[in-house]
């Protein structure tokens, strides 16, 4: 009988096994990454307040805010911050889970964000999170609220629907029919736009209100998320970010700010 993966060796080499893979498995994944002006064009596009609607009804959606503010009680209430790899790693060992952060930047490495393993994978005896640090460190964390979502839904929800969920920097619009992912999503927009941040941010001339508007996203709001991206967290999409990496950000800067807008429209959270 196989037992259970639990010492650190045998969750380093489950690591290395599911990046081994990753290129070839997910290929499609990363060709996206090498086209994001693609994406965007398809999130400007995109009607937010329906893929909520349609994929993450309310009141599952108050179950991992809830379970988000019992482990984190500022949650919504105040940007979560660019936490230290240490904090990260303090919150996974209280939410019992197996963590890893290191750097996978060669071979377009930086298409890969981080993955969540549900308990099932390889006889996992905690499920695991890794993150990719050679991102920004403002994507690290959010990489990591990410994952916790995930592994919130995991626990609360039932949703385990695939063994590893990948988080690629590319094809955001696919996240918004995925329940899955659109969950996992949402928490990192909360975690960057706390409510009373997004009441400022997404109120005028947004008329967050009027759900008809909510595919919109016009040059004034935009202009007001990258500065609210750079008063909190130092992060300057135009200064600090290789230029190839730029419009990947770019993407899912759009993504999780209408995705916040959304939810302020059409859940008034
Ligand atoms: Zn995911």
């Amino acid at each position: 009988m196989t037992s259970a993966v639990n010492s650190d060796a045998q969750v380093e080499k489950l690591i290395t096994g599911i990046l081994a893979t990753t290129r070839d498995g997910e290929a499609d994944k990363f060709a996206a990454w090498k086209k994001p002006s693609d994406d965007i064009r398809r999130l400007v596009r995109h009607d937010y307040v329906r893929s909520l609607r349609r994929n993450l009804p309310y009141r599952e959606l108050k179950t991992l805010v809830d379970a988000f503010t019992l482990a984190m009680p500022s949650f919504n209430r105040e940007p979560v911050g660019m936490l230290s790899e240490e904090r990260l790693s303090g919150w996974a060992s209280e939410l019992g889970l197996h963590f890893k952060a290191a750097p996978y930047a060669g071979d377009d490495g930086l298409a890969l964000r981080g993955f969540y393993v549900t308990r099932s994978h390889g006889m996992l005896k905690r499920p695991l999170i890794y993150v990719n640090t050679a991102h920004h460190p403002l994507a690290v964390c959010s990489t990591f609220c990410h994952e916790v979502g995930h592994h919130m839904s995991a626990e609360l929800l039932g949703e385990q629907n695939e063994l590893v969920h990948f988080f690629f920097d590319a094809d955001y619009a696919a996240h918004l029919e995925d329940p899955c992912e659109l969950a996992a999503d949402v928490m990192v927009s909360f975690a960057a736009y706390p409510e009373p941040i997004a009441r400022k941010i997404f109120a005028v001339p947004w008329r967050w209100g009027l759900v008809a508007r909510a595919k919109d996203l016009t040059e004034a709001a935009l202009a007001e998320v990258v500065g609210h991206l750079k008063r909190f967290y130092g992060f300057d999409l135009m200064e600090r970010i290789p230029a190839p990496q730029k419009l990947n950000y770019l993407s899912g800067m759009i993504h999780f700010a209408k995705l916040r807008w959304a939810l302020l429209a059409e859940y008034d959270i």
